[in-house]
């Protein structure tokens, strides 16, 4: 493998896994988990101005607006330095605007891959009901599979709740945004030829093989 991570990309509908299978990567490669819903709910928690913003929009399943979304992640990315080293970007890009800002601010630093997380539309709805998270570190659980301890994270000691946009008419929205804004990004990433589809329905440890085996599949010529 190369001296550095991959800079690679998940797409998937809400519930399709890319939290869980996002953190799980970027830890494997040690490099930034970058996911911009986490970014605005830890920052709604917290109540600052943009925390304040951005509940307004995900209240009702609606997307935050593109200039909000690009300075948050461009901030991110300078900070950290992850253009260099390598990161996981889990929700962002979500719109073809956000793509294109993604790839000026990348600049010569491109991603590596981009992988479509792939689950049918029944069995993530299933999920997102069941679906409870962290209200501090965001941790994901499912009444299936439940903290240790009642309703506290098992990391933490933080709240494990009910996601206030997880409600059915904020999810179907969503969904519809995602059908509209974010399946074209498909047909983008699959232009640049850097995209990878992996079935996301099976066991989540399998799914997580195939991703690596996807990454390594595309970072393999710089080794
Ligand atoms: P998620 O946790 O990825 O499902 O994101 C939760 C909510 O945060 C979304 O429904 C949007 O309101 C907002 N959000 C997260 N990422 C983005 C993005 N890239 N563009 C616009 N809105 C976003």
């Amino acid at each position: 493998m190369k001296n550095r991570g991959p800079r690679l990309v998940l797409l998937g509908k809400q519930g399709a896994g890319k939290g869980t299978q996002a953190s799980q990567l970027a830890e494997h490669y040690g490099v930034l988990h970058l996911a911009t819903g986490d970014l605005f709910r830890a920052a709604a928690h917290e109540g600052t101005p943009l925390g304040v913003e951005a509940q307004s929009y995900m209240d009702v399943g609606e997307l935050v607006p593109d200039e909000i979304v690009i300075g948050v992640v461009e901030e991110e990315l300078a900070r950290s330095g992850a253009a260099r080293t390598g990161f996981v970007l889990d929700g962002f890009p979500r719109t073809v605007r956000q793509a294109d800002e993604l790839e000026r601010v990348l600049d010569d630093h491109p991603l590596d891959v981009v992988i479509d997380l792939d689950v049918p539309t029944e069995i993530v709805l299933h999920r997102i009901a069941g679906r409870r998270v962290c209200i501090q570190c965001q941790t994901p659980y499912h009444v299936d599979a439940p903290p240790k301890e009642g309703w506290t994270c098992d990391l933490c000691g933080g709240d494990v709740i009910q996601r206030d946009d997880d409600t059915e008419d904020a999810v179907m929205r969503r969904l519809e945004l995602w059908e509209l804004q974010t399946l074209p990004l498909i047909q983008f990433y699959r232009r640049r030829g850097i995209l990878a589809h992996v079935d996301g329905t099976g066991d989540a440890d399998d799914v997580f093989e195939s991703m690596v085996v996807s990454v390594e599949l595309r970072t393999a010529d710089e080794a």
